[in-house]
């Protein structure tokens, strides 16, 4: 009899699940993605769209039948998830499923933080965490005469730990002569003590000096509680104060209400097994940014496509498998790297493995044009793969 499959989300880790799976199960067999919206982007790409070396228009994912043959694209909202009757509630009515790969990702909670939505609103501040987003702070750092621009992390977790601090170097390169001046200064905020903690206290030091370098102040263990868009200020939960011109924030995520329902996480991130992304529950899995992946040292997994990527194949494995087709096991290494552009198109590189013990060994390599051209290829291949 043939299944039914249904991937929830198609963003890095969806649409990678479903053009495996796709190619591992006979055609028989029903491969549903659904997401609310088939034109997305990829994570790397927004921030050279807040330099301004992209438009959005050019770094637009929009996956079709052409480019996922054999699966059924549903565009609907999923509303929540009936893991004991196998069933997905959208807006568009109920999908019934024999397995199921959540890859929802994380939501955007600008209400997180209170002020934040107002000074958005306002103007003083931009985010640039989505296609439109970025955009427009572009045009808000390039209108900026003087004053401070603050880079804030407005919690934990959030998506690709470099992206803050890159967007602090992309943000220098784009202000030039007004920045090299001290015209317009940059400070980043983050509560965490260090950057990207998860990858150990060398690449975390490693990149605060290059921060420093570059004259980017670094303001660790500042987990903000307010914002307060008519004076410009942010408050800290350590009772201290910063004057800002200009916020480029990183809004608080939540996981997706849809995957919040399946109850499986007690805080809606899915927890999974680190090698196998399965469940507590036999047909579900889940991948990518939705999940808390705890690794040897206790803390989470970063939320990056490096990875949702890489899962996509072990989960398309698992569900053949677990469907009774015979192909091989495939297990996550938890090996990875990520790239932090520090501007004039260059990027260092921390690559590693973050499933080692007792902790992730990772190195950060020095910035070189050669690692910003690795992720200039990594962009240009996954538009060519799904926009045909
Ligand atoms: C500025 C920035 C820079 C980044 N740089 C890098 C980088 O250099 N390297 C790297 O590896 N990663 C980077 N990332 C992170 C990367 O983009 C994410 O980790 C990755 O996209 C996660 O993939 P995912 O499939 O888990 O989730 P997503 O790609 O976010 O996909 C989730 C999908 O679920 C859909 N969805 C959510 N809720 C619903 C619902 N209720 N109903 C229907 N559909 C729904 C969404 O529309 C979306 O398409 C960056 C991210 C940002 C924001």
């Amino acid at each position: 009899m043939s299944k039914t499959i249904v991937i929830l989300g198609a963003g890095v880790g969806g649409l990678a699940t479903a053009d495996t799976l796709r190619q591992l199960l006979p055609p028989g067999d029903r491969i549903v993605l659904v997401d609310n919206s088939f034109d997305g982007t990829l994570g790397l790409s927004l921030l050279w769209v807040l330099r301004g070396w992209r438009r959005p228009e050019e770094v637009r994912v929009r996956a079709t039948a052409a480019s996922l043959p054999g699966v059924d694209l549903v565009t609907a909202t999923v509303d929540r998830i009936d893991i004991p009757g196998q069933g997905v509630h959208t807006d568009r009515g109920v999908i019934g499923y024999d397995a199921l790969v959540i890859a929802l990702g994380a939501t955007l909670n600008a209400g997180g933080v209170p002020g934040l939505a107002d000074a958005l609103d306002a103007g003083v501040a931009g985010q640039f965490y989505t296609l439109d987003g970025a955009a427009e702070l572009h045009a808000k750092v390039e209108a900026l005469g003087c004053g401070r621009i603050a880079v804030l992390v407005a919690g934990v977790p959030f998506k690709c730990p470099a992206a803050p601090f890159e967007a602090a170097f992309l943000i220098a390169a784009q202000l030039g002569d007004r920045f090299a001046d001290g015209t317009v200064l940059i400070d980043t905020f983050t509560p965490d003590p260090l950057p990207m903690p998860v990858a150990g206290p060398q690449v975390g030091e490693a990149l605060v000096a290059m921060l420093k370098d570059r004259g980017i102040g670094f303001h660790p263990r500042k987990a903000i509680t307010r914002i307060d868009s008519a004076e410009t200020t942010l408050h800290f939960d350590d009772g201290t104060s910063e004057p800002f011109d200009l916020l480029a924030v990183v809004p608080p995520h939540v996981p997706s209400a849809a995957a919040r329902s399946t109850g499986l996480g007690e805080a809606g991130w899915i927890p999974v097994d680190p090698h196998t992304l399965s469940t507590t529950v036999d047909s579900v899995w889940a991948i990518g940014d939705a999940t808390v992946l705890t690794l040897a040292n206790g803390k989470p997994l970063p939320k990056a496509a490096v990875f949702a990527e890489a899962q996509a194949g072990v989960v398309a494995h698992g569900v053949a498998r677990y469907l009774g087709y015979d192909v091989p096991e495939r297990l996550f290494t938890g090996e990875g790297a990520c790239y932090v552009e520090t501007g004039d198109r260059q990027a260092a590189k921390g690559a590693g493995n973050f499933l080692s013990s007792p902790a992730p060994s990772v190195t950060l390599y020095p910035p070189s044009r050669e690692f910003h051209e690795e992720k200039v290829a990594q962009e240009r291949a996954w538009l060519d793969r799904w926009n045909t």
